[in-house]
């Protein structure tokens, strides 16, 4: 099953592709972290995708669709996976079907969660991430037990740049510009479900859970 969750910035997707994961037992793929994490460690996709990454435009399709291509061909991915954060042009979702369609897969489902412009603003700019395990919090809304320390595994939590005021403006710009097209384009297919994001993180998950589980 391969099961895109589509959103602007800040709807949730990362905190819901966790829960479903774990309901689930499909793999998590998150195109944001897997650039975060080359970044980090500076290899030669990590400086291509920074000055990108850091004004909060998308990396060029070309380097975008080669690493998720890579990655969904790693064996946990044979049965299906999650994707969280890509496709977000018209050319990653036709590359995504095309290679899907040459294993004989398709993609089943689109969760579209959607949130108001200035609620996904209040989300982005009080988010706390784990750079170990990934979990994400938010300083009000999903607090962790202790200020700047993981439940999950105690590390220490960290507010990424990207979320900082303007360049959150901007990720939204460029979604609504670029990545709200497709849309219209999983909606032609048959496959979009719409999911008020709107609402506690437990309702958004029962309301997607209901979409994955739906033959
Ligand atoms: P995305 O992956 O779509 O960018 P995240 O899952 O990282 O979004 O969530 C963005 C922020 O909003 C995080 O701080 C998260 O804790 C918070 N959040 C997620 N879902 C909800 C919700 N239903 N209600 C309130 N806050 C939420
Ligand atoms: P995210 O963690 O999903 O908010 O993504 C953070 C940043 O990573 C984006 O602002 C882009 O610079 C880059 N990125 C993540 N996914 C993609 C994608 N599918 N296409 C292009 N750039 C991406």
């Amino acid at each position: 099953m391969y099961v895109i969750l589509f959103g602007a910035p800040g709807a949730g997707k990362g905190t819901q592709a966790a829960i479903l994961a774990e309901k689930t037992g499909l793999v998590h793929i998150t195109t944001g972290e897997l650039f975060r994490e080359a970044i980090r460690q500076e290899t030669e996709l990590g400086k291509q995708a920074k000055p990108y990454y850091d004004r909060g435009q998308l990396v060029p399709d070309q380097l975008t669709i080669a690493m998720l291509l890579e990655r969904l061909s790693q064996g946990d991915c044979a049965r299906g996976c999650l994707l969280d954060g890509f496709p977000r042009t018209l050319e990653q979702a036709t590359a995504l079907d095309e290679a899907l369609a040459q294993e004989g897969k398709a993609i089943d489902k689109v969760g579209y969660i959607q949130v108001p412009q200035d609620e996904l603003l209040r989300r982005l700019s009080g988010r706390w991430n784990c750079r170990q395990c990934g979990s994400v919090y938010h300083e009000r809304f999903q607090p962790p037990r202790q200020a700047g320390r993981c439940d999950q595994c105690g590390d220490e939590l960290y507010q990424r740049e990207d979320d900082k005021p303007e360049t959150a403006r901007r990720r939204l710009e460029v979604y609504s510009r670029q990545t709200a097209p497709l849309i219209d384009y999983y909606r032609a297919k048959g496959k979009l479900v719409e999911v008020d994001g709107d609402k506690s993180v437990e309702e958004v998950a029962e309301n997607l859970l209901a979409v994955v589980e739906d033959p």
